[in-house]
């Protein structure tokens, strides 16, 4: 197959006007068929991947439920996000486990649908104080035995762990964990100094920047200062337009630079369904409109997707490059699959999304079949 007419996003380059071509399931570097899709106007970029999603079309993953979680994978694959890494909430353990059982034989079953590449365990080791919408009840101390318990439950899917520094325990469980799994600091009350040490000694992402932490100010730059001072470090941006502010979002392109900021949806079971009553995490969420909040008030994650919230990031202003290598290249990169995936360089997985002018997904290959968008 060979892809003609479109801008092709491009490691070094950017976009660039050239065909792409796949065979069989990996991108190449000529065509071996005569078959072609004239891509015309349209953009050409990776499919992307999602590190950080809880539900969306009803279903959550922290329900466990085998046949929700089929119903996400094909959802995120008719978005073009090709790869998935969803997300569990602060639940308790044996919840957990179910969670990583269902997720380990949905991936060994090869279900159709975006490809599960990993899970984020986003709870249950983090700050009461800073639970937002985390039930409370359920938090843990860092927990070296039970990690390692969910990972093997997982089959080895476990690829992202969450966790408040400044929890008891916390740093000697970075010290212990940091080769396996990466670490992510979440939901937490720490302070510049306490997130400089999570950072020397292995913590190598933060969940959703500016949310569930202190803020970012000239005397207490906290957990946003910490990373910024850490060039190994990447952060998570929740870009819907709701939980960050424009502006906060192109300083953070700015401060971090393109290739640090991994875009995330963070998204609850109401993503892709109309308004109404809906639950996260055991907790009652209320959906209006782009909102997603619990009784109080609290944001409860979002009801966006990925590709719209790149499609948002460009809108704030942010280059449709730096917004792909954000949404593609780097959360790939955060969970050890950018060596398959997340770019367009031969040898890839030909997982391929076309963006007609307007950034609407137009149609997506996945391992080099056509998905109609
Ligand atoms: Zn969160």
């Amino acid at each position: 197959m060979r892809i003609t007419g479109g801008r092709v996003f491009d490691l070094h380059e950017g976009f660039v006007q050239r065909d792409l071509c796949f065979d069989g399931r990996l991108i190449t570097n000529s065509s071996s068929d005569s078959q072609s899709y004239d891509a015309t106007g349209c953009y050409v970029i990776p499919g992307l991947t999602d590190v950080h999603f809880h539900g969306c079309k009803g279903h959550d993953f922290s329900d466990a439920d085998p046949e929700g979680l089929e119903v996400m994978a094909q959802y995120e694959l008719s978005r073009g996000v090709t790869q998935i890494c969803p997300a569990g909430m602060t639940l308790l353990e044996d919840q957990l486990t179910r969670v990583c059982q269902v997720a380990a034989a949905h991936k060994a079953a090869d279900k159709p649908g975006a490809a599960l590449c990993g899970i984020n365990l986003e709870g249950p080791f983090l700050s009461m104080a800073k639970k937002g919408a985390q039930n409370g009840e359920w938090l843990h101390a860092p927990d070296v035995e039970m990690l390692r318990r969910l990972m093997a439950a997982s089959q080895g899917l476990v690829k992202l762990v969450s966790l408040a520094p400044e929890e008891p325990g916390a740093m000697e469980f970075i010290r212990a964990m940091e080769n396996e799994v990466t670490i992510s600091v979440a939901h937490t009350t720490a302070d510049y100094d306490t997130a400089m040490e999570a950072f020397r000694l292995g913590a190598r992402q933060v969940t959703h920047l500016f949310n569930a932490m202190p803020t970012f100010t000239h005397r207490a730059p906290g957990v946003v200062g910490a990373a910024l001072d850490n060039p190994q470090v990447r952060v998570e941006l929740i870009c819907d337009g709701v939980h960050i502010h424009p502006s906060v979002v192109r300083a953070v392109f700015k401060m971090f630079g393109p290739q640090r900021v991994i875009l995330i949806s963070d998204t609850m079971r109401a993503a892709g369904m109309p308004d109404g009553d809906y639950t996260l995490g055991g907790q009652a969420v209320q959906v209006k409109g782009k909102y997603a909040t619990l009784e109080d008030g609290t944001l409860a994650g979002s009801v966006t997707d990925l590709m719209s919230c790149m499609k948002t990031a460009v809108s704030f202003g942010i280059s449709l490059a730096d917004a792909v290598t954000a949404a593609a290249v780097n959360p790939a990169k955060s969970i050890g699959i950018f060596s398959r995936v997340g770019s367009l360089e031969q040898g890839k997985r030909a997982n391929i999304v076309i963006l007609d002018e307007n950034l609407d997904v137009k149609d997506v290959f996945f391992r080099g079949e056509l998905v109609r968008g």
